[in-house]
Order: C-alpha cells, then structure tokens, then sequence
C-alpha cells in the first residue's frame, strides 16, 4: 500500500490473488524464493500519456491515455481500452492484473495488459469520438504490435471506436496490421461470434457450475446487471438455453419485466440506437424502469449476472440476495463483487463464478481472432462458439480440479487464481531474473 497509495481497486484485486495463493506457496516454497509474488504484482511498465483533442466548438480538451503492461511471461499483452471517466491508474492495474490469470486460464498463449482513458464517449458526437481515438492511437502506436500487445474493447469502446482505432494504426503504420487491435469489424478481420463471446461464455460458466450440481440454467429466474456488449449476449444466451431474464441496468437504473425481457430491443436501443435503458418501457408496457441500478439485486432471482462494472454487488446486496434465494452467482463484469460479498457467498454455499475465469469467453476468443489473423483464414460462427464453449468448459474444469488439489473444494475463487498462476509462475521461472 506504500508503494501504491491511493490505489483502492488494485488493492482490493491483489489482496483477493494473494489470499488464495497461500496453500500452493506453502506446497511450492520454489516461488518465494524466486519473489514470483513481488514481480507478479509489479507491472513490466506503465504508460501514461496526454491525448489532447478538438471538440465540435473547436475547444481543445485535454485527457489522460494509459496502457499498462503487466506481464508477459506466456505471451504478448492482450487486454481491453476501457473509455470511462472513472478510468485511473489504480482502476487500469486491476484490470491489468486480473489480466494475467484470466488469459493464462484459457490455455492461450497471452499474456495480461489493459488499457483506457477517462474520456467518456457518451453523448460525443461521432466525428469528437474519432478525433479523440486519433490522438490516442497516435501515441500508443508507439507501445503496441501484433506480436508485443494487441488490446481489444472493454467498457466505453465498442465496434466504432475500435474501427477508428484501428484506422489510426493502420494509417501510421502501413501494410497489413490486422493482428495490432481484436474485436475488428468482420470487413477488416474481425472474428465472427467476438461480439458474443463474452456474454455466451459466462453463461457457458454458469451452466458448467449448475450441472455440477445437478442443476439446470432451464426454467431458472435471472437477473443481469448492465446492458452492454457483456450483459446483452448473456441475456441472449441464457434465454437460449431456457431461462428467463427478468431485469437488466445502465447506471442511471433498471427495468424490470417478470414475464422476461427481450433482448433484441435492448441490443437495438443500446447498441444502434444509443439510447437509455429507462427507453425500454416505451416499448415493452409489461416492464417497469426504476431509478437507481444498485436496487436490481433486490429481485428474487435463481441465478446474478452481475455484468456491468466493479464492485456493483456489496456485502448488502450480497446478503439481499442469499436471503431472496439465490443459487449462483457468476461475474461477467471485472470484479463485481467486493471482498465482503464474495464472502458472503462463498459462506452461505452459493455457487460462484469469479470473473477470471466466468468472462474469460471474450479474451479467449480475442485469441482466436488473432489466430485467424495470423493465418490469414476465418472461421464460421459455429466453429468459433464451439471453441468458446469448450474453453469455457476446460476453465471450468481446471478450476475446480485446482480447488480440489488445495484443499478448497468447490472454491472456484481458490480454484481459478491457482490454475491460472501455476502456468505463469512456472514460466516466470523458466526465463531467469527478469
Ligand atoms: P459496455 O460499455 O458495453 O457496457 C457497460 C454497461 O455497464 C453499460 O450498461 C453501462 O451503463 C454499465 N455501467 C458502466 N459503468 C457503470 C457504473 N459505474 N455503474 C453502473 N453501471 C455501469 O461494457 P462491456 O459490456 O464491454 O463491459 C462490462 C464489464 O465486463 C466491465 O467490467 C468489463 O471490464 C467486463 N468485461 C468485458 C469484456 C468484453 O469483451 N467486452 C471482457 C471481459 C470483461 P451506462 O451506459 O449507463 O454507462
């Protein structure tokens, strides 16, 4: 905390890594020596930079670029630009670090890195969006390659602002560069089911803990927070495989439909239309909005999807929702839970799905964009979704044979930060002091 006053959310991310670390330490003192924890929580280096721009009044505006790459022990940095005005330097850390165990856990070979700014993209006209991802792409060109680190979309950076970044690189850079940026467009070597893959994965996640238990997603009541690119395919999925989705959230609130929501209206009102999720009930009379969206997890519901940002889901929220019967939880957002609702959790028996591995659907398939990219071939929606669903799969598996191994059966928390740490330890090993 000396080193990185000020830095909350890294904090809070590390302290949930290293607590679950101890039993495979104490089996493997061969890490200790080697201060594999102290380079692990140390990022290879952090960038930060001025991305200047020019409103639509002509204004100058002024704001602040970062990339952080972490660590690179299995592979080139891989890991979203988040675009938000909450964006700091503590916030880019923990997703950085996150980064690591979650694409070591896919069995890709990526390693973690993140990226953003506080610019807010919202109510910006196009052309203000392009020229500020213009004047970020201009100086982070310099740090990124298809070899080195190639980011992706997180919160705030979608189809179009990825399409004007990847523009930028292009004009900078010349020549074929389809491997520098994931979550292209398909026209420019973008993967098919990219979009998806993150919202199909955690419910992919969801169902692998159910069956477990012998239970189903089929017929269950579900409650997903957000109703971006995340929490729009996780509605689609989980419809798909028989659930019904009551209510979903934007951070001004949240609608609720008990007869289930239609997630062809909200992908059409947020992602073509922009608009706000208070929208919704225009069109659907059965469903109502509600101010606030920390209220939504106080819907009875069988299964959370908390899938919009960190720390959504407090010690409160968490209890609100053991009390009303909740039987799984899975993280598609970064950190959703606070260490006090994990516990929660995990105290009362519920099924949960950490983030590193519940939405590790969208980096993985990242990976297979990638992939494809470097083969110069595409893949069909059917190959790609069968790849992400035995991925999800084998995360699944490895986790829980983790927790198993080191005493934590079914602590998939335990479980997911072990499996994914093992692999970059072992190679953080193998390249010497570095
Ligand atoms: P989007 O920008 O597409 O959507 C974010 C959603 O969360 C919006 O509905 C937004 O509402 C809501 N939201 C954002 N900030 C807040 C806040 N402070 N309080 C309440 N609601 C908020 O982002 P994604 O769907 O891509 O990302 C969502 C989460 O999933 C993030 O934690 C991200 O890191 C994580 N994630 C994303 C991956 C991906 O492939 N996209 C991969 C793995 C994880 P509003 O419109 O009002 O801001």
């Amino acid at each position: 905390q000396k080193r990185n006053p000020n830095e909350e959310e890294f904090h809070q991310a590390v302290k949930e890594i290293l607590d679950s670390l101890v039993p495979v330490i104490a089996k493997q003192p061969k890490y200790m020596k080697a201060g594999i924890l102290e380079r692990l929580v140390e990022p290879e280096r952090l960038i930060m930079f001025r991305v200047p721009w020019v409103d639509d009044q002509g204004q100058v505006r002024v704001n602040r670029g970062y990339r952080v790459q972490f660590n690179s022990a299995i592979g080139p940095y891989k890991g979203g630009l988040r675009f938000h005005p909450s964006v700091n330097a503590s916030i880019i850390k923990f997703l950085g670090f996150e980064q690591i165990l979650k694409n070591s856990l896919t069995g890709l070979p990526i390693g973690g890195g993140k990226g953003g700014s506080d610019f807010d993209p919202k109510e910006k006209s196009d052309d203000e969006v392009m020229r500020f991802t213009q004047s970020f792409m201009t100086e982070l060109c310099k740090y990124i390659g298809p070899d080195a680190d190639v980011p992706a979309g997180d919160i705030g950076v979608g189809a179009r602002e990825i399409g004007f970044l990847f523009g930028q690189y292009k004009r900078i850079q010349g020549g074929n560069q389809a491997g520098v940026l994931t979550g292209k467009g398909i026209a420019y070597g973008g993967s098919l089911a990219r979009p998806e893959a993150t919202g199909y994965g955690t419910v992919y996640f969801v169902n692998e803990m159910l069956q477990a238990q012998n239970l189903t997603l089929n017929g269950s009541t579900v409650v997903v927070s957000g109703s971006g690119n995340v929490a729009i395919y996780a509605i689609q999925k989980a419809v798909q495989l028989g659930a019904t989705v009551v209510a979903c959230s934007d951070s001004n609130g949240y609608v609720y439909d008990p007869s289930g929501i239609n997630y062809e209206t909200v992908q059409r009102l947020k992602e073509v239309e922009r608009k706000r999720i208070s929208d919704y009930v225009k069109e659907h009379p059965t469903a109502t909005y509600h101010e606030g969206c920390q209220n939504i997890w106080s819907i009875p519901c069988d299964i959370a999807l908390p899938c919009a940002t960190q720390n959504e889901i407090d010690e409160d929220a968490a209890k609100l929702l053991v009390k009303n019967g909740v039987k799984a939880v899975a993280e598609g957002a970064n950190m959703p839970s606070t260490l006090a609702a994990i516990d929660v959790f995990l105290e009362n028996g519920i099924l949960f799905g950490p983030a590193k591995a519940a939405n590790a659907g969208g980096v993985a398939v990242s990976a297979l964009e990638m992939s494809q990219n470097s083969m110069r071939l595409a893949w069909t929606f059917e190959e790609v979704d069968e790849k992400l669903h035995q991925i999800m799969i084998n995360i699944y598996n490895s986790s829980a044979e983790a927790a198993e191994t080191y005493g934590y059966p079914g602590n998939l928390v335990v479980g997911a930060n072990i499996a994914g740490f093992i692999k970059v330890a072992d190679a953080m090993l193998a390249h010497g002091v570095i």
